[in-house]
């Protein structure tokens, strides 16, 4: 790829815990409309590196590129403005409110600060509407636009979070293991949505559930104690003699 097609990059990105390097040195490029997973066996860093992606740690070393711009050490709400945005965050949803009234809200965050007097304009309130019932639908709970969040099952919730993440109209999303926790169904729903929700996107996830990361995932990184372990695309990671035996000794 040329560098134009990389969104995001991290080099020699490090994470000192008291002097142990629970990331250390990863330079990891992922491209742009791609679904790049970050895997590997518990404890090889994978949390911490998300969280020094999303600002939620600061590095001990190395930087993080978002489409040629060094957002090192930005907070993650600027970060969310440039269009990188991390979902999967349950607190984003209101349990009380209907599905529907909470992609409203979300759109209303992204839409305030437009310079018109938003509240009496009818037209934009319709609009509104519209727009927060094309998004229940896109996330496919448009059964559901009209019962609290609270009601949902948890994978429907985690389309719903999804949706209110759409609403900020992300370029990039971050997913930080969208399958924790679920059954069978959805999962398999939920991989169906981060497909079609990929299509003018690129993703990066954290998955534990490895037949969830070979059928979305374009490209893989491995990591094991902190380090880039592999590179490539499924096929050629899990049959890597050191990914599978980092696995076999985790
Ligand atoms: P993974 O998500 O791949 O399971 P983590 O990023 O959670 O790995 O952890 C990597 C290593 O860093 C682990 O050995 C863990 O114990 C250590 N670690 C993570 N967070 C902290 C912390 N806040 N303080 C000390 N050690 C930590």
């Amino acid at each position: 790829a040329t560098g134009q097609d990389i969104v995001l990059s991290t080099e020699g990105l490090t994470k000192e815990f008291k002097g142990f390097r629970a990331v250390n040195g990863v330079t990891l490029e992922v491209t742009r409309g791609t679904i790049h997973a970050l895997i590997g066996p518990n404890g090889a860093g994978k949390t911490t590196c998300f969280n020094l992606l999303t600002k939620f740690l600061t590095p001990s070393a190395g930087s993080i590129r978002y489409n040629g711009r060094d957002i090192t050490g930005m907070k993650p709400a600027d970060v969310a403005r440039l269009g990188l945005v991390r979902s999967f965050q349950i607190s984003a949803v209101f349990p009380h409110l209907t599905v529907k009234e909470n992609v409203r809200i979300a759109l209303q965050r992204r839409k305030r600060g437009d310079s018109f007097d938003f509240w009496r304009s009818e037209t934009v309130l319709r609009a509104l509407n519209q727009e927060a019932l094309e998004l229940v639908e896109a996330v496919g709970l448009s059964d559901f636009a009209d019962i609290p969040a609270v009601e949902l099952s948890y994978g429907r919730k985690r389309a719903l979070e999804i949706a209110t993440t759409l609403a900020l109209e992300p370029e990039m999303l971050l997913l930080d293991e969208p399958m924790a926790g679920m059954g069978h169904e959805d999962v398999d729903r939920t991989a169906a949505l981060i497909r079609r929700v990929s299509a003018n996107r690129t993703i990066l996830m954290v998955e534990h559930n490895l037949s969830v990361v070979a059928s979305l995932s374009d490209r893989i990184t491995v990591l094991a104690r902190g380090q880039v372990l592999a590179e490539g695309d499924y096929a050629t990671v899990s049959k890597d003699p050191r990914v599978v035996e980092a696995y076999i000794g985790a």
